[in-house]
């Protein structure tokens, strides 16, 4: 194995501060080792008094802090980024070698220390939140760092939020909090965890970056990495997606053939429908299997339980957790859905920006390659402010979406302003 950031596509300041920062925390615990009250310097507002207050002279922590949001658009490597400071943190060398028991358990998702919350639904509920608080406030059994990630850390409920708050402003001295989030935007993260937070800006990696990976790490043949880079937009997972799964590139191309169906109203809705079930189809291909084989694994585990002390109580224990389970699951299959819905509109979207630089001849790449001989007609038909007309409306079907506008409702919408322009 290599290097724990290899992975990281195209991300060499956030790396390099990352490595700076884990590099401070393996002082901070050398230190430790002798004065025995290691301690970080928090961010924020009570890191200013602390720091203030703290001994002068060389301080082993200044480069790291206890609690971090890694922010970027979908794909740029987030959790990515997370894990692989998470492993830096583990490395028994304090780098994130990639070879050590820590960096491996880390990254093979199996490090005592290292618990990752990965929302199913649409929302990190608060008994998620406070029991994970809980236990990152518990002393590392390896004796280095608790550490908690939090993946898509804007889909925290308020409670949650402040939950994870009240952690966050008076952390155990051992525990590290990384959050990943779009943005810093309050909508995406709230004000007051954003100001105890260190933020890690990632970008939207080159297309050549993410061909280079998908070369190197998967084995893909050049040809196909290049399309696959410039087509996914960025998003490395969706990269390598497309390069590999024959599915997955039906779907876009089954997407990608919507602004040739628009031919009247009629059409307009049939298309409509067919995105709608096109992404329910994917959701549910998605989800069936874990949805079967959790509720299998509960029963058995409910079944065996069920004998002993309490037999009442543990008939409604029962009863009570596999209606959770089915409530998580329902949330997850949305969740699912409204995923595969928006991959289908970037999609969609990358065709109008295409139509959209054709017209202005900007001297840009396309970013469907195999698409850009209709996108260069629509370009003609449409000019710069028709094409931009049906860019902005697939961003607007997005951005309503977003807000809980039904998704078939929206698509309309969508699907009708891009047949009348
Ligand atoms: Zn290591």
């Amino acid at each position: 194995m290599t290097d724990v950031f290899a992975d990281l596509v195209g991300q060499d300041e956030a790396v390099a501060e990352l490595r700076r920062a884990a590099a401070a925390a393996a002082a901070v615990l050398r230190a430790g080792a002798t004065d025995r009250a290691p301690a970080l310097i928090a961010a924020g507002p009570t890191g200013d008094e602390k720091s203030a207050s703290a001994a002068g002279g060389m301080d082993p922590s200044a480069g790291m802090t206890h609690a971090w949001i890694f922010t970027g658009p979908p794909g740029s490597g987030r959790s990515v980024a997370a894990r692989a400071f998470a492993a830096a943190l583990q490395c028994v060398h304090g780098t994130g070698c990639g070879d050590c028991p820590g960096c491996h358990t880390t990254m093979g998702g199996t490090h005592a220390d290292v618990r990752m919350v990965v929302p199913e639904g649409l929302s990190i509920g608060v008994g998620e939140m406070r029991a994970l608080v809980l236990r990152a406030a518990s002393t590392p059994s390896g004796g280095r760092w608790q550490v908690v990630i939090i993946e898509d850390a804007d889909r925290l409920t308020e409670a949650a939020g402040n939950a994870l708050l009240k952690a966050i402003e008076e952390p155990p001295p051992r525990t590290v909090f990384l959050l990943c989030a779009p943005s810093t935007h309050p909508d995406d993260i709230s004000v007051t965890i954003r100001s105890r937070c260190r933020v890690v800006p990632l970008r939207q990696p080159p297309a050549a970056a993410v061909a280079e990976v998908l070369v190197r790490r998967d084995g893909i043949a050049p040809d196909v990495a290049q399309w696959a880079a410039a087509a996914a937009q960025g998003h490395v997972g969706r990269a390598r997606r497309l390069a590999r799964d024959p599915d997955a590139r039906k779907r876009r191309e089954a997407v990608l053939a919507v602004p040739r169906r628009l031919t009247g109203v009629g059409a307009a809705f049939d298309a409509a429908s067919a995105l709608i079930e096109a992404a329910e189809a994917e959701a549910e291909a998605s989800v069936t299997e874990a949805d079967t084989t959790e509720r299998a694994a509960l029963e058995t585990a409910l079944g065996a339980g069920g004998t002993g002390r309490g037999a009442a109580g543990a008939m409604r224990g029962a009863a009570g957790q596999l209606k959770e389970l089915e409530k998580r699951q329902k949330s997850r299959a949305t969740r699912a859905q409204r995923d595969a819905l928006d991959r289908a509109l970037v999609d969609l979207a990358g065709f109008y920006r295409d139509a959209l630089t054709m017209a202005l001849r900007a001297p840009v790449a396309p970013v469907h390659t195999d698409t850009a001989a209709l996108a260069g007609a629509g370009a003609q038909k449409w000019d710069a402010e028709g094409s931009l007309r049906r860019l902005e409306a697939v961003l607007a079907c997005r951005a309503a979406i977003e807000a809980n506008v039904k998704p078939r409702i929206a698509v309309e919408a969508m699907m009708l302003a891009l047949w009348k322009g």
